[in-house]
């Protein structure tokens, strides 16, 4: 029940009928009651300035987490922003602070890492290759150059993006291999399909079938496409006696991270 002594946070994009946050948060608030509620905000893009002006002056708002297409528009838009959100150019969530500031952060990678770590796979020394280099690719590959990944593999069917990724993390990760080429899936620890390859019921995989012959039981895939749970990427691997990750659990392990960073849960979550 949303009171006047409710404390909110939203969620904003276009469309938003297809998130699951608020079911997810309003659980949580709900078992562990909290007087906290989350909203879903359809938002026209021509709304946006007045949307910032409202969010900088909404006093029971504690923030509010950013989906598509604002990532990268609001990240150049709020009053500061993380090193990762600077570097990736995106957000996914902003704080609201109680002087009216507003404060981003991308924790799409952070998701990443933790869904994998809850299933024993620790990305730290392993070789990855990561497939589509856009918001959550470009996320999930710095955070795999931070974990400390040994060997890093981007691809994507614009070149130019690969390329572009390439070279950015290469100047915020000196110290890292990170490439393009493959002729194999063979000594990959970790294949991460980051593009929206498989979404709905295209059936498509990410890879030609003649490449998907290498991929070995021992790699750890996940793919970050929501819906179906089980991509046909993901079918495959599985078939394969491959540990798999679902976007759905990328998306649940990211909820800590995201509450936390609006001061709304702690860092650590269930459902
Ligand atoms: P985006 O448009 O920013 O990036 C997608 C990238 O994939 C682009 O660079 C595109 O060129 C590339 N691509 C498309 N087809 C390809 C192919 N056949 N081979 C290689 N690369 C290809 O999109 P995004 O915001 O990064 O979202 C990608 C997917 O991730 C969407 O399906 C989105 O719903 C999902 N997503 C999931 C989570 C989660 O928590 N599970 C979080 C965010 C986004």
């Amino acid at each position: 029940m949303i009171q006047g002594s409710t404390e909110l946070v939203a969620i904003v994009g276009s469309p938003i009928a297809q998130v699951k946050s608020p079911e997810n948060f309003n659980t949580w608030f709900a078992n562990n009651g909290r007087d906290l509620a989350m909203i879903a905000i359809d938002l026209r893009e021509n709304a946006l300035d007045a949307f910032l002006s409202t969010l900088r002056g909404w006093q029971n708002l504690r923030g509010c987490v950013v989906t598509v297409p604002y990532k990268q528009v609001l990240a150049t838009r709020l009053d500061g922003v993380s090193n990762r959100a600077k570097a990736l150019c995106s957000v996914n969530v902003i704080r609201r602070e109680p002087d009216g500031r507003l404060l981003g952060d991308n924790v799409d990678g952070e998701g990443f890492l933790n869904a994998a770590r809850r299933q024993g796979f620790q990305s730290a020394g392993k070789r990855a290759l990561v497939i589509g280099c856009g918001g959550v690719g470009s996320a999930i590959a710095y955070a795999l150059c931070e974990a400390g990944v040994n060997g890093l593999v981007l691809d994507d069917v614009s070149a130019e993006r690969a390329d572009g990724l390439v070279e950015r993390l290469g100047s915020l990760f000196p110290a890292q291999r990170i490439e393009r080429a493959y002729e194999s899936l063979a000594d990959f620890d970790l294949l991460v399909n980051a593009s929206p390859v498989g979404m709905g019921d295209s059936g498509e995989l990410p890879l030609p079938a003649a490449m998907l012959e290498s991929l070995q039981p021992d790699t750890y895939v996940a793919d970050v496409v929501t819906s179906p749970e089980i991509t046909p990427l993901l079918e495959f691997a599985r078939a394969r006696g491959c540990t798999i990750q679902t976007g759905p659990q990328m998306a649940l392990a990211q909820l800590g991270n995201l509450g936390a960073f609006m001061g709304a849960t702690p860092l650590e979550i269930q459902p």
